[in-house]
C-alpha cells in the first residue's frame, strides 16, 4: 500500500513511521508513507496556503488551489482520498479494515478553521473523524489512521502478534494479558494461566473477553452475536458479579 500525506509539517510523520511495527513494514515493503508538504504547490508569491473566511470571522482558511494540484500530482487510478476533519464518519477498526484492503491512500490533514468547502466536493473525498473533539491540526489524526490500518495489512504483524483476537476484531475486547512475576504485590496471575491447560485458558479468556465487554463497553454487545456457550458464560458473568457487588 502507498499512502501519501499531504501536510503543512511532513517532518511529523518521519520520526513516527520509522519506529516500531511502522517502521518494519516500510522496511519489508509492505506500506510507503510518503508526506507531502502542500505548501510547495502553492502559487502564491509568498507560498501561502491560507486565507481569511469569506463572510469574516476569526481565524484562517485553508485555500484549494495547493491541495486540488498536490493531489492531481500523487493521485492513481487506485486512490482513495481521506479528509481527516472532525465532522467525517467515525473511525473504528472496522473502517481501518475496510482501508487496509485498498492499495493507495491520500489523507489530507487540515489546520487552522479547516479546508474550503470545494475541496472535499471536488476530490469526492472520504471524510473521517478520529473522535468527537477538535485537534488543532489533522496529523495526530492521520498517524491514528496510518497506525491502525497498517498493522492490519496482511503479513505486517507476524503471528505472534496477530490482531485477529485484538479488541473489536472480534466484536469484543480483549481479555486481560498477565506476565511474569506470578505474584506482584500480593497480586498473583490467575491460577488457570499456569495449568497448561491451553482449552481451559481458551475459555477463560473468552469468558473474560465477555466479562470485560459487559462492564466496560456494553453497547458492543448489540451487535455481537452470542452463541449457546456465549449465554451460558453472560449468566456465569451476571451471577459473579451480583455475588461480588454484594460481598463489597
Ligand atoms: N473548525 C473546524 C470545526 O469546528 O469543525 C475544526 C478545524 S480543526 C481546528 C483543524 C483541522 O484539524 C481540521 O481541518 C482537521 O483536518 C483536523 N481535525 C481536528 N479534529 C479532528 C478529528 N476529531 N478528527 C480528524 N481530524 C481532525
Amino acid at each position: 500500500m502507498k499512502i501519501d500525506v499531504l501536510t503543512l509539517f511532513p517532518e511529523l510523520f518521519e520520526a513516527f513511521s520509522a519506529e516500531s511495527i511502522l517502521g518494519r513494514a516500510q522496511n519489508a515493503g509492505y506500506v510507503t508513507i510518503n508526506p507531502v508538504d502542500f505548501r510547495s504547490y502553492s502559487t502564491d508569491k509568498h507560498n501561502s496556503v491560507d486565507e481569511p473566511p469569506f463572510g469574516g470571522g476569526a481565524g484562517m482558511v485553508i485555500g484549494p488551489q495547493p491541495l486540488i494540484d498536490a493531489v492531481a500530482d500523487v493521485r492513481t487510478e487506485e486512490a482513495s482520498i481521506i479528509l481527516l476533519s472532525p465532522q467525517g464518519r467515525k473511525f473504528s477498526q472496522e473502517v481501518a479494515q475496510e482501508l487496509a484492503e485498498k492499495e493507495h491512500l491520500i489523507l489530507i490533514c487540515g489546520h487552522y478553521e479547516g479546508i474550503d468547502e470545494r475541496v472535499s466536493m471536488l476530490l469526492g473525498a472520504d471524510e473521517v473523524s478520529i473522535g468527537d473533539y477538535v485537534l488543532t491540526g489533522g496529523e495526530p489524526a492521520a498517524l491514528v489512521v496510518i497506525d491502525a490500518v497498517t498493522r492490519l495489512i496482511p503479513g505486517v504483524l507476524g503471528n505472534r502478534e496477530s490482531a485477529s483476537a485484538d479488541s473489536f476484531s472480534t466484536g469484543l475486547l480483549e481479555h486481560p494479558h498477565y506476565t511474569r512475576p506470578r505474584e506482584f504485590m500480593g497480586n498473583s496471575v490467575p491460577d488457570v494461566l499456569l495449568s497448561g491447560n491451553h482449552k481451559e485458558i481458551e475459555l477463560w479468556r473468552h469468558k473474560e473477553s465477555l466479562r470485560r465487554t459487559f462492564k466496560r463497553r456494553p453497547d458492543l454487545l448489540n451487535s455481537y452475536s452470542f452463541s449457546e456457550q456465549d449465554r451460558s458464560l453472560i449468566r456465569q458473568i451476571v451471577a459473579e458479579e451480583f455475588d461480588r457487588l454484594e460481598q463489597d
